[in-house]
């Protein structure tokens, strides 16, 4: 790969010349999901946009280290270090113990990202596999003296900090503006200054996820596992730190604050924050109820989702915005790329069959220097994506006689496509899982039309017996006033 690589850093706001620590070396840790429920589909697009920059890092001839961490414990329902902890009120709910909690949602989140062709990260830490490091980070805050013990909790001291460090740089917030800002929350006594946070918090006697500390049994402040886990892997000092938009405050601010207090360093080179997608313009959120899941889009569930999409075509329309930028998925849009996709598909279909001319008509280096160029240019896929369509013109243009490629030529560009499509946008071909659902759908809606006949002949036995067979497969069939629907439980 030739070109240099530009990164909009989040915490100078400018587009940066990429210069790792110790090339080829990169480390990269993005914060991973807290496993409490399903990834809705605003996660999983965080999750690709970091698949394509680390794929577009290897490409580039990196040896990257790609640590992305698993949040299995201290994640609070408030992220004001108040309210049950997300995964103990899951396992209440669903009557499992926390740890199976925590098993099921990991393993749903990787049969999540393997399905949209995320690459696994290098390593994958979890929050409870790291107590005692996290204990020891706290020690070392304590020592500099810029957090306190009450009561078995102990809270970083923003305003003690800031004395000498810069807290809000990232988020671009000012403490004293932050702090008339914050509401007195109830449960907040404990805490000098409102804009404290937990690194270690005092178990209650209902509190499942404890574990023993210098303070007494307690569980990790949800900030510290990234601080801790980052270092650990990646040094005190590391090359990029990527995340959700909505983390930046207060979660990176504190882990800058944390690392910095901890290891006299301001952790991070390159803060890289992706945007947020949207649902009828407004964030996805699941606790807002408004959200899409995967699945729903796989499947086609009603009433969000008119029909089934392939993950291909879903993480297609995810990479044709750029990761910087909004993105509100609607009905209409998906439909949009999906048709667009498949023009994609089936050009690099057509491109394997094409006979090579005597003379080239289009320069294909050129082309392949714009392609880099995009993607040199803070990893910008929609561009990426547009050249890839320059090529889809030019391969229709071989085909109907008006261009063609010397040989030479003709080979470099089948090399390219399949590096942009495949390794570097991650779009693998598909036909297999798609045709399942294609023919797992023509099943379905011909039982359905069957018990519908069999309902308009008021053949009820045959009605049931459909409806619960198709349940014991894993089918819920749902009868509406506007007709009836499938899903899979
Ligand atoms: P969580 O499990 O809530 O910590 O979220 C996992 C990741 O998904 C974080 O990096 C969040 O910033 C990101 N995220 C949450 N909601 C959205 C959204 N609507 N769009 C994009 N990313 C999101
Ligand atoms: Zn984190």
């Amino acid at each position: 790969m030739t070109g240099k690589l530009y990164i909009h850093n989040s915490l100078t706001r400018t587009k940066q010349l990429f210069e790792p620590l110790n090339p080829p070396f990169v480390g990269m840790y993005v914060c991973g999901p807290t496993v409490y429920n399903e990834v809705h589909l605003g996660n999983l697009r965080t999750f690709i946009s970091f698949d394509l920059i680390y794929r577009w890092l290897i490409a580039s001839g990196y040896k990257v280290r790609y640590v992305r961490n698993i949040t299995d414990v201290g994640h609070l329902e408030n992220d004001a270090d108040q309210g049950e902890d997300k995964i103990s009120k899951r396992a209440r709910l669903e009557q499992l113990e926390p740890m199976e909690i925590v098993q099921k949602y990991t393993n749903s989140f990787h049969q999540v990202l393997d399905i949209f062709n995320c690459l696994p990260p290098s390593i994958e830490p979890t929050a409870t596999g790291h107590i005692v490091e996290q204990i020891e980070m706290t020690k070392a805050i304590l020592a500099k003296g810029l957090a306190y013990e009450v009561n078995g909790s102990v809270y970083f001291d923003v305003k003690k900090y800031a004395e000498k460090h810069p807290y809000g740089i990232l988020s671009g917030r000012n403490i004293d503006e932050l702090i008339s800002g914050t509401r007195d929350l109830e449960g907040q006594e404990e805490k000098r200054n409102p804009l404290d946070f937990a690194l270690w918090k005092k178990a209650s006697p209902e509190h499942i996820m404890r574990w023993p500390s210098p303070w007494g049994e307690g569980f990790p402040g949800w900030h510290l596992e990234c601080s801790v886990m980052s270092s650990k892997y990646l040094g005190t000092k590391f090359d990029i730190h990527g995340g959700g938009m909505d983390l930046k405050f207060p979660h990176h601010e504190c882990e800058i604050a944390q690392n910095c207090a901890a290891n006299d360093e301001d952790p991070v080179r390159y803060w890289i924050h992706g945007n947020m997608l949207t649902l009828n313009g407004k964030k996805m959120s699941k606790s807002e109820g408004n959200f899409i899941l995967p699945r729903d889009l796989l499947y086609g569930t009603p009433p969000l989702v008119d029909k089934p999409y392939s993950a291909m075509a879903i993480r297609f329309f995810i990479l044709q915005a750029h990761y910087g930028s909004t993105l509100d998925i609607s009905m209409d849009a998906l439909a949009a790329s999906e048709k667009a996709y498949r023009r994609l598909v089936q050009a690099m279909k057509e491109l394997n069959n094409l006979k090579s001319g005597n003379i080239s008509t289009w320069d294909v280096n050129a082309w392949n220097f714009e392609c880099e160029a995009a993607m040199n240019d803070d990893f910008n896929s929609p561009v990426l994506i547009a050249q890839l369509f320059e090529a889809v013109r030019v391969i229709n243009g071989c085909k109907d006689g008006s261009q063609q490629l010397d040989e030479l030529s003709l080979n470099f560009l089948k090399k390219q496509m399949h590096l942009y499509m495949i390794d570097v946008l991650g779009l693998k071909p598909e036909e297999e899982t798609s045709g399942k659902l294609n023919q797992l759908e023509a099943v379905i809606k011909l039982l359905l039309d069957i018990r519908k006949s069999a309902r308009d002949r008021k053949d009820w036995a045959t009605s049931d017996l459909i409806r619960d067979e198709l349940l014991k497969a894993g089918i819920i069939i749902k009868d509406g006033k506007e007709g009836t629907t499938w899903e899979i439980n």
